[in-house]
């Protein structure tokens, strides 16, 4: 059978729900989705082997990605209760990463040389070595693709993956609220979109009685420009969405 095809054939047998190839020569490296990580927004920053800094430049990443011809992208779709749904949120991460141990372990049977990118840190130890002593289980560490640099949008079209399932939000959970992560999350999805798609404009909306939310934008310099009455299709009430517009 042909090589890519028993991979992606593994990798479903694995767990996960698609998989597609992408040419390495056709990768982009973004510095700027890089430089989230060093917000810390995520809490891995410096605190595992997995995550930069320990996984080195975003050109060494590069580097040690372009050694190989092809890239398979790997997704598996987890069904949340609503889009708040922190819990179910983070057991599908855990259990993304269970997947790639699972094809880890099968690849390991036909594939002499590879290299598997997990997501979002490691969690195999109750406290990682990370800088004091080298990895404890180094054959089994991945690195997150987040530090990659890589542009997950553009890598699923690039392998004919779906990337959106339907409606989404991002959410902070109540143990993360009033420290600053909103504001990183919006000043680095500003980037993203100014850089990534030469975006002019920023539009934020944001219910009136979110007050938190209505500092931040105000915080940031948005300008508001309309406030609209709307009705909560969950309940039936009445709210004001207030849309906020910011030039970029
Ligand atoms: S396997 Fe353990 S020591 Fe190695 S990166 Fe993961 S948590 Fe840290």
């Amino acid at each position: 059978m042909d090589i890519c095809k028993k991979i992606k054939e593994t990798a479903i047998q694995s767990g996960m729900w698609q998989a597609g190839f992408i040419n390495t020569r056709d990768l982009l490296f973004y510095p700027e989705i890089r430089e989230i990580c060093n917000g810390n927004s995520c809490r891995n920053y410096g605190k595992t082997w997995a995550c930069p800094p320990a996984t080195g430049t975003i050109d060494e990443c590069k580097k040690r990605v372009m050694q190989y011809e092809k890239m398979l992208l790997l997704s598996i779709k987890y069904d949340l209760e609503n889009p708040f749904d922190v819990e179910g949120m983070q057991n599908a991460m855990f259990s993304f990463k269970g997947s790639v141990d699972i094809f880890d372990e099968k690849l390991k049977v036909f594939l002499l040389d590879y290299l598997l990118l997990s997501n979002e840190g490691c969690r195999k130890c109750t406290k990682c070595t990370y800088p004091d002593a080298p990895c404890r289980f180094p054959e089994y560490l991945h690195h997150s693709i987040e530090g990659y640099g890589f542009n997950i949008y553009e890598l699923a079209k690039a392998a004919k993956i779906k990337y959106n399932n339907g409606e989404n939000t991002i959410c902070l959970g109540p143990d993360y609220t009033r420290k600053g992560y909103g504001k990183q999350i919006v000043k680095g999805l500003i980037e993203y979109c100014r850089n990534t798609y030469g975006a002019k404009e920023f539009i934020y909306s944001t219910r009136k009685e979110n007050k938190a939310s209505n500092q931040l934008a105000n915080a940031m310099g948005f300008k508001l420009v309309s406030s609209e009455s709307k009705i909560d299709n969950r309940d039936g009430h009445m709210y004001y969405l207030l849309t906020y517009r910011y030039t970029l």
